[in-house]
């Protein structure tokens, strides 16, 4: 077997779609030499060597020793340097990179190869003292920390002293002296705190790095970050080696990231900060501001990198249009300028927000860069969510009182909290809570996902808490000088001098950087231009329909707005909890006979048809499915002795016999008790208000307004056909009455809830007094796992973390299980009637996975919260693609 990958000079091994085996730096990096930009040559050990690594009891495979050998000497040979020469020294950087990007998870080593007499060498061949020491106090201070395991604020402790013992605030500004006398201080710390030496011998500097990148595999933030992101642990990662260049060896030097378009809104605009004689990841770590690259993306306070260095302005521009050619995407990248001459060091397909996925899609689409089919599956459907939620109320008063960097957008307003575990701790209760930290870093991962937004002090555009924040969909304001941040006291101070502590609310705007006092109002998103025409593209792809779940006009507007084909599901029990109506319920389900009963609906009756009228109207003629009364009727019960009085009154019954009744209608379990079509059963009188609501609406809107309605009334719970065919007889002569009556010509579908495992089982025999299936799957997960929604709380939790479930069967829908019920439904249900017609409604029904199953399994339709119906639609489409 192969372990070992070289790049460099033009010619690569490993290719840009060998990510599984190389990692995504590691293909990237031998992708970009092959295409004839400038990498420093170097090598790549496969993602395998880390697999069997883990598999082996931490063993290497037996030839790799050899095989590093070897490309070392290739690169060696290219460079003609060699590591360890005391004349001639080669330096490398050891670098993780995994298939996935794993931002910041493993930690990079750089100017390995240095000790006391390569330093030497160094110098000679660099004529510069100071860049010598600079970079060798670097690596001390990387290599103690990543490899050798010491807590890195150890050094850089020395290294404060030092400056202000000398005056200066920037590293910069030390002198070759005073590195070379960190140097020794240094070593002299690592072994005061590690009881040995600080290893000198460039092979073991070697093997140490190379083990702490596979080691570094398993750690805790690497499990975290794998985790929250879906990641199998065994994917492995792979390490490259690869020859130095240096951005730290004067004013022609520098080192920078950026961004082939803006990763925030998606704007065509070249992006990225750069800093001038620095290394690796100072731009990232927030310890010098970092300049913009070009004149347009700053904002004027710091020169550009176009202003300062054009020439190499030039070289970059030029490397940035190459790539986003060559990969057809935004890229991400990070370079080094070395005495004037560019390097490429990394470059990956860019995180970016959801506005900005959907803008570039669109954009890519116009420049004939990609395919409208492209563009679709180039936005993650899950990812809308972010778009379609609010963002700050424009004509909302508010107090800004610091502003930062607009790292990732979008508002949120929380309590303000001040470590990560806190964050955690906060949500966990239900709090809102915006985590403020000086800068985060992988161990903040956990809190930062638990909090409603981030606000950090430190960090550019391009900073850990930003991009973390923008793969997450989080609203973030990063580099925030503005506040003073205290952890000690738990407070921060802003500009204009107002004190925050812990469990004030504040509200972020992360679109425009805005730190605001309190809690700001927030408006609807817009769902136009580059939105629409993503979307336009979607709906002429996709086969499967998409529907809404809304119970009042304002929701079905809502679902109308978002693209909703009709209404899949409205409860008609959310229409009985109204203040004004909710007696007449009580006095209805608590009535001792038919007649107290349907005194009490003939109350209900006029408001429930309002209901449907407006229903109806919004909806202009789409597909309602209307689904009769369902929970059980203690749920509406008087709960207190105040409305049980207030009710005995109204009925003139005494309160005594009224708490009597309510008693008795006290359920073990509600919900597998007395609901869905079981009341239709007992309260044939409910149903046949309802049904009567639902036509006499239709009837009038066809008469009036010349819609054309045909209204789809749905029983819930059946498990047994008898069960329908009774309740089918008392609604088709309910309709056809109101049909007679009204003199129009209407025609409805009666269909059913299969929720059941029974009615998914008897489909067939269902389907002979069925029109249509809704396949009800919260229901239906909830019999078919034989778990109570409500009480798995208790559980479901530690079922999901200990991969037990492999997610949560209420958010995505069991594929195999109450998956294989669906089908069954479909198929038996198909076999009887050919034409039924097939939907699924309940939370699934906006969740991509259960959406491309649904396709697959050849539903109609999904019905979803009219938020996710977007996300729906998109999802359909992939299905497609
Ligand atoms: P991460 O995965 O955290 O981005 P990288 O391996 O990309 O870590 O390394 C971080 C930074 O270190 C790079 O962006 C680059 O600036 C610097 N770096 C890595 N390798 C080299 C190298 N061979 N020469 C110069 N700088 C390097
Ligand atoms: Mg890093
Ligand atoms: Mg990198």
């Amino acid at each position: 077997v192969k372990y070992v990958y070289f790049f460099g000079d033009g010619n690569a091994e490993g290719k840009g779609d060998m990510k599984n085996l190389l990692g995504g730096k590691g293909a990237n990096l031998a992708e970009m030499t092959a295409i004839g930009l400038p990498v420093p040559p170097g090598f790549t050990i496969t993602t395998e060597v880390c697999t069997e690594f883990y598999k082996n009891d931490r063993q290497y495979p037996a030839s790799l020793k050899e095989e590093v050998a070897e490309h070392l000497r290739r690169i060696e040979t290219l460079m003609g340097k060699r590591l360890g020469d005391a004349k001639k020294p080669l330096l490398v950087s050891v670098r993780s990179g995994a298939r996935a990007s794993m931002p910041g998870m493993m930690d990079t080593v750089l100017n390995l190869g240095l000790n006391d007499q390569t330093v030497q060498g160094v110098i000679e061949l660099s004529g510069d003292e100071r860049f010598a020491y600079d970079s060798y106090r670097r690596f001390i201070q990387m290599y103690s920390n990543v490899v050798l395991g010491m807590d890195g604020d150890i050094l850089e402790h020395i290294l404060e002293q030092a400056k202000e013992k000398r005056g200066v605030h920037q590293d910069t500004d030390l002198t070759a002296a005073d590195l070379k006398e960190m140097v020794g201080l240094f070593k002299n710390k690592v072994k005061e705190t590690l009881g040995r030496e600080f290893p000198g011998d460039p092979q073991e500097q070697l093997w140490g790095a190379i083990g702490a990148v596979f080691g570094s595999w398993m750690n805790p933030r690497a499990n975290t970050y794998r985790k929250l992101n879906n990641i199998p642990s065994e994917w492995g990662t792979a390490v490259n080696i690869q020859s130095m260049v240096f951005g730290n060896m004067g004013d022609d030097c520098a080192t920078g990231v950026a961004f082939t378009r803006n990763p925030s809104t998606g704007e065509h605009l070249f992006f990225g900060e750069f800093l001038v004689n620095a290394q690796g990841e100072d731009v990232v770590a927030g310890t010098r501001t970092p300049q913009p690259i070009n004149k347009a993306g700053g904002d004027g306070s710091l020169p550009s990198m176009e202003e300062v260095m054009p020439e190499c302005y030039g070289q970059l521009m030029k490397a940035q249009q190459i790539l986003e050619k060559h990969y057809r995407d935004m890229q991400d990248i990070e370079f080094t300028i070395e005495k004037g001459k560019l390097f490429m060091l990394q470059t990956r397909n860019g995180k970016r927000t959801a506005n900005a996925a959907v803008k570039i899609a669109v954009d890519m689409v116009k420049e004939g860069l990609i395919s409208e089919r492209d563009a679709i599956l180039r936005v993650a459907p899950e990812q809308l969510d972010q778009l379609l939620h609010p963002s700050l109320d424009p004509s909302a008063p508010k107090t800004v009182i610091a502003k930062g960097l607009p790292a990732s957008p979008g508002a949120a307003s929380g309590e303000v909290v001040f470590s990560a575990d806190e964050a955690e701790a906060a949500a966990r209760l239900g709090l809102k809570v915006i985590l403020v930290r000086v800068e985060t870093s992988p161990e903040d991962i956990h809190g930062m996902h638990a909090a409603q937004g981030i606000l950090t002090a430190r960090g550019g555009m391009t900073s850990h808490a930003a991009v973390v924040a923008r793969g997450m969909g989080k609203c973030c304001v990063a580099g925030c000088g503005d506040i003073k941040v205290d952890y000690r006291t738990q407070q921060f101070v802003a500009r204009d001098g107002s004190v925050i502590a812990k469990g004030d609310v504040i509200t972020l705007d992360g679109s425009t950087g805005e730190v605001m006092k309190g809690q700001i109002p927030t408006v609807q998103a817009q769902l136009t231009g580059e939105f629409g025409e993503l979307m336009s593209w979607v709906d002429k792809v996709r086969r499967l329909r998409v529907r809404a779940n809304a119970d009042t006009p304002h929701d079905a507007a809502v679902a109308r707005k978002f693209g909703a084909e009709g209404i899949g599901l409205c409860r008609t029990e959310h229409m009985f909890f109204e203040a004004d109506r909710i007696m007449a319920v009580r006095e209805m389900i608590l009535s001792e006979d038919m007649e107290g009963r349907k005194r009490a609906l003939s109350k209900i009756l006029p408001m429930q048809k309002g209901d449907f009228l407006g229903l109806f109207r919004e909806m202009k003629g789409l597909p309602v499915t209307i689904r009769l009364l369902d929970p059980p009727l203690h749920e509406f019960l008087p709960q207190n002795d105040k409305d049980i009085d207030e009710l005995a009154s109204v009925m003139k019954v005494t309160a005594q016999d009224l708490r009597h009744k309510v008693e008795s209608l006290h359920e073990f379990n509600p919900m597998l008790g007395h609901r869905g079509c079981r009341l239709g059963i007992t309260f044939p009188e409910i149903y046949d208000m309802q049904v009567q609501a639902i036509m006499e609406a239709a009837c009038q809107l066809i008469k009036d307004d010349g819609f054309e309605i045909v209204p789809e009334i749905m029983i819930p719970l059946v498990s047994e056909v008898r069960e329908l065919a009774i309740l089918r007889a008392n609604a088709v002569r309910v309709a056809d009455e109101v049909i007679a009556r009204s003199g129009v010509k209407v025609s409805y579908l009666i269909g059913t809830m299969i929720e059941l495992p029974r009615a998914a089982l008897t489909a067939d025999a269902i389907a002979v007094e069925a029109e249509f299936f809704s396949f009800g799957t919260n229901d239906l997960t909830q019999t078919t796992y034989g778990l109570s929604r409500d009480d798995a709380g208790k559980f479901l939790p530690l079922y999901v973390e200990r991969e037990i479930f492999p997610t949560d069967p209420f958010v995505a829908l069991d594929q195999s299980g109450v998956g294989q019920l669906v089908e069954i439904g479909c198929v038996k249900g198909r076999q009887t009637r050919p034409n039924i017609k097939l939907g699924i409604c309940g939370e699934h029904g906006g969740e991509p996975s259960s959406v491309i199953f649904c396709h697959k399994i050849g539903l109609d339709y999904v019905s979803c919260s009219p938020f996710r119906v977007p996300i729906a639609r998109l999802a359909a489409a992939h299905a497609v693609l």
